[in-house]
């Protein structure tokens, strides 16, 4: 199929970009790589009225030093975040989680903004900032505004962000010692995780202070195993029962189940991608 008619603006500034999202009141939608837009253009299942290009707002590219935080721009493409020394120094749960994303070719175009924007259940971003309490920052005509990960991904595809609000950019803590793990499980490498799981945690001797743990693929949206998570807040490195204990948690969340997986495959598959992550990064 193709795309219904649209119209197409290509803003040289943040301001004109704001307002013609204004004016659009809902039917007007950014466009970022295209990689996921487009294919939903085509098959009908967006029809924006107007497409408001952010490729020319130079301001939404790059990634910053910001002291304690790593400030990474919306239209920062995958590749370019794959091949930032900063990422792999300062935030190794992305750097990990990167080349599980699609493939080359659309790693070359799409964005991080786009994906957080999109919010697709399966993807890998959304969980690694629920496990990095990274912070999404928005602006529209009526100023910013920053919401943490977690009051952001509220369904599927559906997020906190207004339509005539721009992801600018995305804002993550630096690591500071903490162990990160990560784990996808999908059909094939490159394809979206049917189950997968990205975990920040935090330890003192042998002993677990902190867990924070993400689930992707599961449920209706990225979300955190908080039961898991308390199952494992106190452990004692090395000890299996609470990693049995943690994956028991999981019996908490309600799956989902589709035409890739059923409710209680997605369970189990998330019990493997928790202990794989666990062991690979944290253990
Ligand atoms: C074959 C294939 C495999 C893929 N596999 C994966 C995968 O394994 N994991 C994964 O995470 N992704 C995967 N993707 C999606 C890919 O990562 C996309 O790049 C990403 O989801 C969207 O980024 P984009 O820049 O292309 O956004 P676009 O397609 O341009 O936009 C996506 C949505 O976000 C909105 N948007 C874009 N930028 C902004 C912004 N700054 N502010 C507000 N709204 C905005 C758009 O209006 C649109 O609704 C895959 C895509 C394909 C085609």
């Amino acid at each position: 199929m193709k795309a219904a008619e649209f119209g197409y603006l290509r803003p040289g500034r943040m301001e004109e970009a704001l307002q013609a999202l204004a004016a659009g009141e809902g039917a007007a939608m950014p466009l970022a790589g295209g990689q996921s837009l487009m294919p939903m253009m085509n098959f009908r299942v967006a029809m924006p009225e107007t497409l408001v290009d952010l490729a020319a707002l130079a301001e939404l590219r790059g990634i910053h030093d910001a002291g304690e935080r790593v400030v990474i721009g919306a239209m920062t493409r995958w590749s370019e975040l794959m091949a930032s020394g900063l990422i792999a120094a300062e935030v190794p749960l992305l750097a990990r989680a990167l080349p599980e994303i699609a493939h080359p070719a659309i790693r070359n175009r799409g964005t991080i903004g786009g994906s957080v924007a999109l919010a697709d259940p399966a993807a890998e971003v959304p969980a690694v900032l629920l496990a990095l309490a990274g912070v999404v920052v928005l602006r529209s005509l009526a100023g910013e505004r920053r919401v943490a990960a977690g009051d952001f991904f509220l369904g599927h595809y559906e997020t906190a962000r207004a339509a005539d609000e721009l992801i600018v950019a995305l804002e993550v803590p630096k690591a500071r010692g903490l162990r990160h793990g990560f784990h996808e499980i999908g059909r094939r490498h490159g394809d979206f995780a049917l189950a997968g799981a990205a975990l920040a945690v935090a330890v003192e001797g042998a002993r677990v202070m902190e867990a924070r743990i993400a689930l992707f693929g599961v449920a209706d949206r990225a979300l955190r195993a908080t039961g898991a998570e308390a199952a494992l807040r106190g452990a004692v490195l090395g000890d299996g029962t609470a990693l049995d204990r943690a994956v028991a948690a999981l019996a908490e969340i309600d799956f989902a189940g589709d035409i890739h997986a059923s409710a209680p495959m997605r369970r189990h598959l998330a019990g493997v991608a928790l202990r794989r992550a666990w062991a690979e990064g944290v253990a």
